[in-house]
């Protein structure tokens, strides 16, 4: 779609050209949704894609993922030695877009987007992820830099924390959180259709705590810890009832609901065999 009311595009390849925030500014990453609509708000298009930061980095407490890294980046990286990073080709290949955008979409324009039915933030959410925003300042001031967890980014469908001008620099996981075994289960209208709910079975060995991420039925992606007092169908219940459900045309509260206690009952006993897909 040709944005009409853009005056300017600014795409730098170093983050510190990164010019303050004025009215009408607007990131973009992959494009693949923001071309897709009209942007009526939008003057200035500022295009994170070109900055030069390294894909994906690992140290030995974190794996870094730069924002605009690439579907096709993260699912092409060589994640043995780090298991759970088996998870990222399922999700990708999760969403409903999925042959369009893949090699254009990155993790940071997903993460911005904060649909419901988006498949980043369950993942990163699972793996207890940290997002590093940045709020550049006037003047050549230091940028303001904080760390937000993947819990707290995402507040409801198309809405987050981020402030004016804040963007998403990388995602920090804790090493550690990649020797998790994860089972993704999702349903759909169709194979083709994006996610009406989606559940992350997780099972960490070193704290022996299984957690279920619900999402795709929720406004955001919500992670409970297991616990043995209560059955699964009652924690995902009480979870599904605590926040707010998402109803539009793929289904309502009831069904949505339904579907959350299914999946998780089915990712449970698939974590359960030895052999589960991640
Ligand atoms: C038809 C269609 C169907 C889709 N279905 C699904 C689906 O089922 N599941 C799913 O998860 N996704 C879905 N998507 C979204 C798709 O994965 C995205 O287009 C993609 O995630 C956006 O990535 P991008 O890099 O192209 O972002 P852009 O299109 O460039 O930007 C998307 C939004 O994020 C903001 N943004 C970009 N980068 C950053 C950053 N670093 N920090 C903060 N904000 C930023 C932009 O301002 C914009 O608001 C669908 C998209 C389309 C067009």
């Amino acid at each position: 779609m040709d944005l009409i009311h853009i005056e300017s595009v600014f795409r730098p390849a170093d983050e510190s050209a990164l010019p303050s925030f004025t009215p009408g500014d607007t990131y973009v990453s992959g494009g693949t949704w923001l071309f897709s609509e009209a942007q009526p708000a939008a003057r200035r298009l500022i295009d994170l894609s070109a900055i030069a930061w390294t894909p994906i980095s690992t140290t030995p407490t974190e794996v870094v993922i730069a924002a605009n890294c690439t579907y096709r980046q993260l699912e092409g990286f060589d994640w043995s030695g780090l298991p759970a990073g088996r998870i990222f080709p399922i999700a990708i290949r999760s969403l409903s877009s999925s042959f369009k955008t893949y090699g254009l979409a990155t993790v940071g324009g997903n993460i911005g987007l904060a649909f419901a039915k988006g498949m980043m933030t369950p993942v990163f959410l699972t793996l207890d992820a940290r997002y590093e925003l940045v709020t550049p300042a006037a003047d050549g001031a230091p940028a303001n830099v904080r760390l937000v967890s993947a819990a707290a980014f995402q507040t409801g469908v198309r809405q987050t924390i981020l402030g004016p001008g804040e963007y998403v620099r990388a995602i920090r996981v804790p090493r550690d959180a990649f020797s998790r075994r994860l089972v993704l289960r999702r349903a759909a209208h169709q194979a083709s259709s994006h996610v009406t709910a989606m559940v992350i079975a997780a099972a960490d060995p070193a704290t022996g705590a299984t957690t279920l991420t619900l999402s795709g039925a929720l406004t955001y992606p919500v992670k409970i810890t297991l616990s043995p007092a209560a059955s699964v169908a009652e924690q995902v219940d009480a979870a599904s009832a605590a926040h707010p459900v998402l109803v539009d045309s793929h289904g309502g509260g009831d069904y949505r609901r339904l579907l959350l206690r299914e999946l998780a009952t089915e990712a449970l006993a698939a974590l359960a065999t030895p052999d589960h897909a991640a």
